[in-house]
């Protein structure tokens, strides 16, 4: 799919999310996100994942937690997953 126009991070977040959802809002999301989409492990904490090469993810797991959705360089976002101190 190819957007015509330049997504922006506040979009991005208005259709996607990479964060856990609240247990407390939704627990029905929350029990199947955390079912089905936590990702790993992986790299050092396990080689034997099929997603390891050379002793490091593909898939650019772990990864660091963002206050903020960016979008980078290579047009793919770093989407927002905050820490507890972010919220
Ligand atoms: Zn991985």
């Amino acid at each position: 799919m190819w957007m015509m126009e330049k997504i922006t991070p506040n979009r991005i977040d208005e259709i996607i999310s990479a964060e856990i959802p609240d247990i407390e809002i939704n627990k029905d999301l929350h029990d199947i996100v955390s079912k089905n989409k936590i990702y790993g492990p992986c790299g050092s904490l396990n080689n034997n994942s099929l997603c390891v090469s050379d002793g490091k993810c593909t898939k650019r797991y772990p990864r660091d937690l963002l206050a903020k959705t960016i979008t980078g360089n290579d047009e793919y976002p770093l989407y927002r997953g905050r820490s507890t101190e972010d919220g």
